[in-house]
């Protein structure tokens, strides 16, 4: 059917492909891809020879209506970034709004993600969590982010790129203290997987005084807040509490 096909591809071992992601990526007319050259080793890898176009973050939004013609001559679109779920801190998100926009179909197909790979075997609280991808860059704008989620009490779920993770592990630790409990994956479904489970302040020791922690692709994951009031007030106390001061003049 004519539509956009979002979709996934490895984020490290080239068998997370799925099978109804290499034929939609052999049938469309057309791969819109982060980086043709990138993907190209991809593709043919998989024998796919469909014809591939770049789009990026400079030209997304004027290429995109590129793309809405393309759709309208019933022709099939396949968007892919360079590693696992388009539009996740990746191209896509003015493609396939605009796409929509113009009244076209478009169809997700599941499949590779860090964020979600990461949470599943990370051992902290699942059924509420924040993607909030890449930290701000520069120290400020990172400690002003990290000021603004302190308080926040689902799973904290970011990525990293290896030459930041040092100071972004010091931010970590300045603003949720030193002993939150973390979990930093690494490497995933690669050769060299790790996690490295504990507070804040112990991943950050063991990445600081090994090389090879501060390697390959990182999340980072951080317990949400739990305040130590209610840890030390259980609510049947609380309650209690609660009662007293009503009766208090
Ligand atoms: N769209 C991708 C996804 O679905 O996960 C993410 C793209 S983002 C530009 C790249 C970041 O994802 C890396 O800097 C790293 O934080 C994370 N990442 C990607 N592959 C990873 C892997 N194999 N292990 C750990 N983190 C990974």
């Amino acid at each position: 059917a004519v539509a956009l096909y979002i979709v996934p591809t490895p984020i490290g071992n080239l068998a997370d492909l799925t099978p109804r992601a290499q034929q939609v990526l052999s049938e469309v007319a057309l791969i819109a891809c982060e980086d043709t050259r990138h993907s190209g080793k991809l593709l043919s890898h998989f024998g796919i020879t469909t014809r591939t176009v770049a789009l990026h973050d400079h030209n997304e939004r004027a290429k995109a209506q590129w793309f809405i013609e393309k759709l309208a001559a019933g022709e099939a679109v396949a968007l892919i970034s360079d590693a696992g779920t388009p539009l996740i801190s990746d191209p896509g998100y003015h493609l396939v709004s605009q796409v929509r926009e113009a009244g076209f179909a478009v169809s997700p197909l599941p499949g590779a993600c860090a964020a979600i790979t990461a949470l599943s075997a990370s051992g902290l609280p699942s059924d509420r969590f924040s993607f909030e991808g890449f930290l701000p860059a520069k120290e400020k704008g990172r400690i002003d982010k990290l000021i603004e989620l302190k308080q926040d009490p689902r799973t904290l779920i970011f990525y990293e790129s290896p030459h930041r993770i040092l100071p972004s592990l010091e931010s970590l630790e300045q603003v949720f203290g030193a002993d939150r409990q973390m979990v930093m994956a690494r490497e995933l479904t690669k050769t060299f997987e790790t996690f490295l489970t504990g507070t804040i302040s112990e991943v950050r020791a063991i990445v600081a005084s090994d090389p090879n922690q501060q390697k390959g692709e990182i999340v980072l994951m951080c317990h949400g807040f739990t305040s130590e009031a209610d840890e030390e007030f259980p609510p049947k106390s609380l309650e209690a509490l609660q009662l007293l001061c009503a009766e208090l003049p």
